[in-house]
């Protein structure tokens, strides 16, 4: 697919796009039953079609979104060659593309600047943006940084041959060890990429209807755990517009983020580097800032006696927020310069103020859910 400029006031239709969002699905849903029904399903048809869902999801999740949209990661340069052929394989663009329309996207979510803006409808935010002409930014312009990577460049210039060598060639190759060639065609081709591309669309789409806010209630952004799994973990999207350069979205060690464990397996094998994670001060004032925007209605009704229990449990999370970021600034300014047994002692610290912060911060939670507990929907 390819985006053309805004031209006039009469938004026109991109017939290639348009075109390929809409007879792909069709062939699917029609060709399946029948091949299926005719032919019925060899194992390695499914077995392809999860395998390489899984993969050239991660082009997507971890190479596009991740890696080249946030730089939330970073990675040796064969790693980034497989993340861009494997994006590529998804038929979404090329990487400049995508990542130019997502970062518009979080930088002006909700208006009329967000590419796939919420505001306009499911429909819209799901899959028109992409059929009809809108607010395209087809200059790149929010995406300098990779208009140099010469990685980045070399896969916006060949992006169709790659998407389409990578959608024939792969499952033709599989096709012929199995006897299969039209069954494999079929489910490691075609009826992966549509349903890669619905689940795909879904962020856009659901992931900004429906799901709990805990992060911040002034955008649509949603957290939803059904979302996580079929999208291989980006359905934490009100975490992820908090925190975009997170490289996880569910940041909880139990939250499902395939993406997020398959990135940290490639660190633990030497094959990406720098994952950055958001600091805890940062997501203690966060959660703090939001809980006490859902108090505030209720905040009236408080006796004076709890008003100073609350006050006083906030001051002291203030003071172990302000001491962590010190902590924290004097382990980046001297660990590096200092002998073995005086980073120990700024680690020690550092840890410890941490989880001064976080007790002070079950404190306050702890006094204010007294008063009532709140919808675990809406937190
Ligand atoms: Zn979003
Ligand atoms: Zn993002």
């Amino acid at each position: 697919m390819h985006y053309s400029g805004e031209s006039g006031d009469k938004p026109g239709i991109l017939w290639m796009n348009a075109a390929f969002l809409i007879v792909t699905p069709l062939l699917a849903i029609t060709l399946a039953p029948l091949y299926i029904a005719n032919y019925g399903i060899h194992w390695a048809e499914p077995t392809a079609f999860v395998v390489l869902w899984f993969l050239t999801g991660m082009g997507i999740t971890a190479g596009y979104h991740r890696m080249f949209s946030h730089r939330a990661w970073w990675a040796p340069k064969p790693v980034r060659y497989a993340m861009l052929i494997l994006g590529a394989a998804t038929w979404q663009n090329s990487v400049i593309a995508w990542s130019a329309s997502h970062r518009y996207h979080h930088q002006h979510t909700d208006t009329e600047d967000d590419p796939y803006n919420i505001q306009k409808g499911f429909l819209w935010a799901h899959m028109l943006w992409v059929m009809v002409e809108g607010k395209r930014h087809d200059d790149f312009d929010s995406a300098p940084d990779l208009k140099k990577d010469p990685l980045c460049q070399w896969q916006h210039d060949n992006y169709m041959l790659i998407s389409t060598a990578f959608n024939v060639l792969i499952p033709l190759g599989l096709g012929l060890m199995t006897g299969r060639v039209w069954g494999m065609l079929l489910w490691a081709g075609l009826i992966r990429v549509v349903v890669l591309h619905h689940l795909t669309f879904f962020i856009n789409s659901l992931a900004h209807m429906w799901g709990s806010r805990p992060w911040a209630a002034d955008e649509s952004a949603r957290d939803n755990g059904v979302l996580a799994v079929l999208t291989l973990g980006e359905g934490y999207h009100n975490f992820h517009h908090t925190f975009p350069g997170d490289y996880r979205n569910g940041y909880r060690w139990y939250q499902f983020d395939p993406t997020k464990w398959f990135i940290w397996t490639l660190s633990k094998l030497g094959l990406a580097e720098d994952l950055r994670r958001s600091a805890i001060d940062h997501r203690l004032r966060r959660r703090w800032k939001r809980m006490r925007e859902e108090y505030a209605a209720q905040m009236d009704e408080w006796s004076e006696s709890m008003r100073q229990r609350v006050e006083s449990a906030e001051e002291r999370l203030e003071e172990a927020l302000e001491t962590m970021k010190a902590r924290r600034s004097e382990w980046s300014r001297k660990a590096e310069k200092v002998q073995e047994q005086a980073r120990e002692d700024l680690r020690a610290a550092r840890i410890e103020a941490e989880e001064q912060a976080i007790e002070a911060f079950e404190r306050w939670r702890e006094i204010v859910e007294e008063q009532g507990e709140l919808e675990p929907a809406r937190v």
